[in-house]
């Protein structure tokens, strides 16, 4: 099963990636993540894309094309047993990972096109797209309110989700971070690029017929369920 986690910034894409991939065994793929961690690793990727998430604007498409090639064509032989997902077959290795999930990918309706070249050259196929939908006057509050364990990658919220102790991970003791991008006047730009250059895809996948639409509001754990009534509806 091949997903892909499709919504504003905010709409808790990350957080629901985090159950998904435990519940169903899938890997996660983010784009925002190889960004942040090629950074901080100080990588030609992280010098490519820096001023741009610096400013809150999409890193060309040329570069994020690159690394999800990349990313995807090693992992197609880890979940190539599966073969076409929508296949009957369920002789699967229950080992191994069963598809995967895209989270902040595609972006814009040249990634969406990339993508399905992608997948056809390595024979996968993308099963559901799943839009979670949130109040864009939530989106905000969410974001702005953010804070990370930049390494073990836990999230916490100052309002929603504070931890025990101000500043510092419950569960890794490290010290939680507010993203530069998760400052406000970035995220106003982050949210700007995409409602001109994202919301397209919406469009785009309705016509594939594999959009689902999803209430992205409620606890994490409410969400997760509605998630997984649409799962349960074209698990393969
Ligand atoms: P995210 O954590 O997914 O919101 O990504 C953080 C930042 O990384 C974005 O604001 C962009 O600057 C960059 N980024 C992540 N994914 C993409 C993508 N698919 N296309 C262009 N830029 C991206």
């Amino acid at each position: 099963m091949n997903l892909l986690l499709f919504g504003a910034p905010g709409t808790g894409k990350g957080t629901q990636s985090s159950y998904l991939i435990s519940y169903y065994k899938l890997i996660h793929i983010s784009t925002g993540d190889l960004f942040r961690k090629a950074l901080r690793e100080n990588t030609e990727l992280g010098l490519q894309a820096r001023s741009y998430m610096d400013r809150g604007d999409l890193v060309p498409d040329s570069i994020v094309i690159a690394l999800i090639e990349e990313v995807l064509s090693p992992i197609s032989g880890r979940i190539k047993s599966f073969g076409d997902s929508r296949s009957t077959d369920k002789s699967v290795d229950i080992k191994s990972h069963k598809g995967f999930i895209l989270d902040g990918f595609p972006r814009t309706l040249a990634q969406a096109e990339s993508l399905d070249s992608l997948l056809d050259k390595l024979k996968l196929i993308l099963d559901a797209v799943l839009y979670l939908k949130v109040l864009k006057s939530v989106l905000v509050e969410r974001i702005v309110g953010r804070r990370v364990a930049e390494k073990s990658g836990y999230v916490y919220h100052v309002k929603f989700k504070p931890p025990r102790q101000e500043g510092i991970c419950d569960k890794s003791g490290e010290p939680l971070i507010h993203r530069n991008d998760d400052k406000e006047e970035i995220v106003k730009q982050r949210l700007k690029a995409y409602w001109k250059q994202t919301t397209p895809l919406i469009e785009y996948y309705r016509k594939k017929d594999i959009l689902f639409e999803l209430d992205g509001c409620g606890s994490p754990e409410e969400v997760f369920s509605r998630i997984k009534t649409v799962i349960s509806t074209f698990d393969c």
